[in-house]
């Protein structure tokens, strides 16, 4: 029997289980594609973040963001202060699991888990082809989460981004973005919702994500914002996201993290920095449950107790979107003092966690 079972090989699910083996936890990871896998993302990781990591993982850099521009209805309306990095997912995630590996952790690629059983004595996991068995459980299985189907805690579909990227070859591109290490962030009057551009090595991360009832037409959007920028729209590949934190994050012996607890920054749809602030505060609950041999509901609850900080300032950004998200229809157009607004808020979403 394991002692940690962690499901996803995402950065919260990696970072769970690298944290776990390195206090000498028995730790097996395992991910149902094959590794390395991609995912669609825009790759931006603020260095507060990368600290967490080993140094090596600046290797892994494709550029650096020290400002982030804002534009409203295509006019740059101001210049935000960053310490950004951005990085293909593929190597970031995997630099991840790699330093997981080297602490000790097992892991099974190319397997995906479709049942997890909460038991007195343990958590049994099914795959396709074994049953597995653990003293605890980290589901770490991104938004459509098969570990919190399998224990009953499941997004609101109504309570999500909608987004969608795309990679554009950078050799006739090269004055997209304009002068300095930046990226870019596009607001406009009649989406709920953001557009993108993010430069990597030889390619630009191009992209755009709304809340997913205000998101009809946002393939059109998409190609009518290529189309301004001068650029053929590529191919594009889409993905959810969730901006409200589950209610409940653990049960019994299962915890979930990241994007399968619904950790995520809900003004700018990051998650990477809080996915991995949640997989280290489930690795401490599962050292210190293994340590005290407790493996009640109240131990197990220590989880989102030590959450709690990080809990308030996910609440306050998840209220206001869910506000806009609610109460507009789903035609809304931005009115007159948006760009203010826009203003205000872009310089206060840009903060992680
Ligand atoms: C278009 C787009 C742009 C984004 N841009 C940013 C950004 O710039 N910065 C940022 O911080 N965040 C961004 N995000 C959000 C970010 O991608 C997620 O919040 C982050 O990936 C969450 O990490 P995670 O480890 O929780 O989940 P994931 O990265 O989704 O990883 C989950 C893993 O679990 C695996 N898995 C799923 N089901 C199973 C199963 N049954 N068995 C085994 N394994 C399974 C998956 O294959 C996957 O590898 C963006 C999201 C989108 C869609």
């Amino acid at each position: 029997m394991y002692d940690v079972i962690v499901v996803g090989a995402g950065p919260a699910g990696s970072y769970a289980a690298y944290k776990s083996a390195s206090s000498g936890l028995e730790t097996l990871l395992i991910e149902k594609d094959r590794l390395p896998r991609w995912k669609a993302c825009g790759g931006i990781v603020d260095g507060r973040t990368l600290s967490k990591l080993d140094r090596g993982i600046f290797d892994a850099v494709e550029a650096k963001g020290s400002f982030t521009n804002v534009f409203y209805n295509s006019k740059r309306i101001q210049a935000l202060e960053r310490d950004d990095y951005f990085f293909k997912r593929e190597k970031f995630d995997y630099f991840i699991t790699k330093m997981a590996m080297d602490a000790g952790v097992e892991v099974v690629d190319s397997c995906p888990v479709t049942d997890v059983t909460n038991r007195p004595e343990g958590v049994a996991v099914r795959t396709a082809h074994m049953e597995l068995k653990s003293r605890l459980l980290i589901g770490a299985d991104g938004v459509h989460s098969t570990v919190g189907k399998s224990i009953g805690l499941v997004h609101n579909h109504s309570r999500m981004y909608a987004a969608m990227v795309a990679s554009v070859g950078l050799q006739s591109y090269e004055n997209l973005l304009g002068e300095g290490d930046h990226s870019n962030m596009y607001f406009f009057e009649d989406l709920l919702g953001f557009a993108w551009l993010i430069p990597n090595k030889e390619s630009v991360n191009i992209g755009i994500g709304a809340l997913t009832r205000k998101s009809r037409g946002l393939r059109g959007k998409f190609e009518r914002f290529c189309a301004g920028i001068d650029i053929p729209c590529p191919k594009v590949h889409g993905h959810m996201i969730p901006y409200k934190l589950l209610e409940k994050i653990q049960s019994g012996r299962v915890m979930l993290v990241g994007d399968a607890a619904g950790f995520v920054n809900a003004w700018t749809g990051g998650g990477i920095p809080p996915g991995i602030y949640s997989a280290e505060k489930a690795a401490e609950t599962c050292l210190e449950m293994i340590e005290n041999d407790d493996f009640s509901e109240k131990a197990s609850r220590r989880y989102p107790s030590r959450c709690r900080s990080a809990f308030r300032n996910l609440r306050f950004r998840t209220k206001l979107v869910e506000i806009l998200d609610s109460d507009t229809p789903s035609d809304f157009e931005l009115p007159g003092i948006a760009k203010s607004l826009v203003r205000r808020l872009s310089a206060v979403a840009s903060q992680s966690l």
